[in-house]
């Protein structure tokens, strides 16, 4: 798919089930188009003296309900579209789970792994700078995304400080905890994954120890989930990065392949030095392939449009959850509700991120922190109502998981929408 339908089709989307479920259109509208979006070119000095400049975007997408929320991604493929598509995801998300929030995102374009840890620095320093009228604690709070990371935030949250002369650590979340950040906010993505697919292998009767697992994405979320599924007792028998995978009949150890990937940085090095080597087989393939594996749960946890009307009919799966935002493109959702396959769609799935970056901005705003427990049991509850309330329009209404938390967030919109007056509301006054 091309990156500027990113934005097009997740707006097809929003109409397509804002139709199937009753959403009026007033609704819809105020949806259809992103408040404000801000982009700038970012100077930065390059380590040889020279001065790059980088192709910068800030969306705050819709704040009906509070304060724009959502990540900065650092990646070669980023557009505005792009930007916008995630951004009004994350107003969906933060409607699904009942998080006073609205959603934003933000992007840079630029490939970070040509960058060094100074240059990347500066460019975080350099976003934050071209950003901070545009962003705020009361207005639009930025947090981690692909190729950013606790580290970028502390420094775009020092930056932001510097610049306001304030203290003011709920500007951003996913922070280092020494700067403010929250105990469990690091996992948080992984974990809410995995508390929504143990929600949904209850009520289909999977057991962990006879389901298989395929995971394309060993980043952030990637990675948590896979670990959280491992100790559960599911076979993980596929993983892959941006540079390709590995497949093994028996299951990996899920821990030890991240360990070995932190050193080499190569996931299809890992099974390849020492006793793991001798003591584990597995093949490699590629990113495609692992789409097309016949496993039990897929989940894509990379980018988006990875499951289109090009490969679902290869795909296997049963489930699919959806822990990158946006891996399947809109004109297959039907298809893959007709014939069966069930999707835990990306809106609940891996919202379990910005629901600790609200438990991260609550606490800054408190000036108290809670303790991991504390953390995890909220996420926890947070995620497993949304799941329930999800799963009752699903099965009350005969929707799909996805139109079910469509319709979730967009009926909370709508009580916003319809409190500020709708058509109806002036159109009768004025006959009155
Ligand atoms: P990350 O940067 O930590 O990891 C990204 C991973 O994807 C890496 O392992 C990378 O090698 C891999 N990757 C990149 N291109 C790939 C490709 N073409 N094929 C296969 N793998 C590829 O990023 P992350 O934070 O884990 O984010 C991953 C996804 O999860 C994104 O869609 C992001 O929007 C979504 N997400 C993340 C969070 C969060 O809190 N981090 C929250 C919600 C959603």
């Amino acid at each position: 798919m091309e990156d500027s339908n990113v934005f097009i089709d997740a707006l097809d989307r929003l109409r397509r089930i804002g139709e199937q479920t009753g959403i009026p259109t007033e609704v819809i509208d105020a949806l259809a188009r992103p408040k404000a979006t801000l982009s700038a070119s970012l100077p930065v000095r390059m380590d040889d003296g020279s001065r790059g400049y980088f192709e910068a975007y800030r969306c705050r997408y819709n704040d009906a309900l509070g304060p724009t929320k959502g990540g900065i991604r650092f990646h070669p493929e980023v557009t505005i579209d792009e930007v916008r598509a995630l951004a009004l995801w994350m107003t969906l998300k933060c409607g699904v789970v009942g998080l006073p929030y609205g959603g934003g995102k933000g992007g840079v374009i630029v490939d970070a792994k040509d960058l060094s840890r100074l240059e990347i620095e500066r460019l975080s320093r350099a976003y934050v700078r071209a950003m901070a009228d545009f962003i705020g604690p009361d207005v639009d709070i930025p947090a981690p995304d692909m190729y950013t990371n606790e580290r970028i935030m502390g420094w775009m949250a020092d930056e932001y400080q510097t610049i306001k002369r304030v203290h003011a650590p709920d500007v951003i979340t996913g922070k280092p905890i020494v700067l403010g950040g929250s105990l469990g906010r690091s996992e948080a993505t992984g974990r809410g994954a995995f508390i929504v697919i143990q929600e949904l292998a209850a009520r289909k009767g999977l057991t962990p120890r006879e389901t298989t697992v395929a995971v394309q994405g060993f980043g952030n979320a990637g990675y948590h989930v896979a670990r959280l599924l491992h100790q559960e007792g599911y076979h993980i028998v596929a993983i892959s990065d941006s540079k390709g995978g590995i497949y093994s009949d028996a299951g990996f150890d899920v821990e030890s392949v991240y360990q070995r990937k932190q050193e080499s940085s190569e996931l299809h090095g890992v099974y390849c030095e020492g006793s793991v080597c001798n003591m584990v087989e597995h093949d490699r393939i590629t990113n495609e392939e692992l789409l097309e594996l016949d496993v039990d749960i897929l989940i894509p946890a990379a980018l988006e449009s990875v499951i289109t009307s090009e490969n679902v009919d290869r795909v296997k799966a049963p489930y699919i959850a959806e822990v990158a935002n946006g891996p399947i493109s809109g004109d297959v959702d039907t298809k893959l509700f007709d014939r069966g396959t069930v999707v835990l769609p990306d809106v609940l799935t891996n919202a379990g991120g910005v629901t600790v970056s609200y438990f991260e901005w609550v606490q800054n705003r408190q000036g108290f922190a809670w303790d991991l427990e504390e953390v995890r049991n909220r996420l926890a509850s947070a995620l497993i109502d949304a799941f329930d309330a999800v799963w009752q329009i699903a099965t009350d209404e005969g929707l799909s998981l996805r139109s079910a938390a469509y319709a979730r967030a967009l009926r909370r919109i709508g009580e916003q929408v319809e409190a500020q007056g709708t058509r109806a509301y002036f159109g009768n006054a004025a006959e009155e």
